[in-house]
């Protein structure tokens, strides 16, 4: 509890085809920084694919993200997006837990390229209403929001702050492509979710599957 009386959630939103220490170390950074009281985990739904690939089903990255993230009290998993069964809107997976936790200041935690998509895309205001950004830094992207000072001038400073967290240069990408290869996901995913991906033949092209 936190001297207004109200509990301070993080929202950490994301793909997690499969979720990585990248997003690991970025949540409990945040988490510390923030003296949040918990970390939600909130997989998108089922996109019809991302970019120009398919995506994994929700219910694996779903599975994937509870795994990594069971052992941290301070973190937790939401099936809001999931359930909700489209592709998925950061407004609406903000509108979903606030209306879950009336109690809660909601901190949406994103990386550098996250946060610049989301902002270009989607209406701002309401979601500045929703909920105070966190940016982390993320190598090979450039953590800029100086193009943001001017609209961002009519809200409270804390509105969208930036941090420098320790630099993790993994990607879902490059692990899709290491396991597709054979190559070792070891070290750069949680030791449970390189057991999943292998169980379920995640990222293995179909006909060299079992
Ligand atoms: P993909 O390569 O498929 O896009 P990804 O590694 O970017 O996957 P996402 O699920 O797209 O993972 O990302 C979820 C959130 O985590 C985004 O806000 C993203 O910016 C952030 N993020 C991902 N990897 C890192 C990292 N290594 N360091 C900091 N933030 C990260
Ligand atoms: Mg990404």
């Amino acid at each position: 509890m936190h001297t207004n009386g109200r509990r301070k959630l993080g929202v950490m939103g994301g793909t997690f085809d499969p979720i990585h220490h990248g997003h690991l170390v970025a949540a409990s950074e945040v988490q510390y920084r923030f003296d949040l009281d918990e970390v939600i985990f909130v997989p998108t739904g089922q996109p019809w694919q991302k970019g120009d690939r398919p995506v994994s089903p929700a219910e694996d990255r779903y599975l994937m993200t509870v795994i990594a993230t069971a052992s941290n009290p301070r973190f937790s998993v939401s099936r809001v997006d999931v359930d909700r069964g489209k592709e998925t809107y950061t407004v609406d997976t903000l509108r979903d837990l606030a209306e879950q936790h009336p109690d809660a200041d909601l901190y949406f935690i994103t990386g550098a390229d996250a946060l610049a998509s989301i902002l270009t895309w989607q209406d701002w205001s309401e979601l500045f209403e929703l909920a105070k950004f966190v940016g982390v830094s993320r190598p090979g992207y450039e953590l800029n929001i100086d193009h943001l000072a001017d609209h961002l001038r009519d809200y409270p400073e804390d509105t969208v702050t930036m941090i420098e967290i320790p630099a993790l240069a993994i990607s879902s990408s490059e692990c899709r492509r290491r396991a597709g290869e054979g190559r070792p996901v070891w070290y750069l995913v949680p030791d449970g979710v390189v057991q999943y991906i292998s169980k379920r033949h995640l990222y293995v092209p179909h006909d060299s599957a079992l």
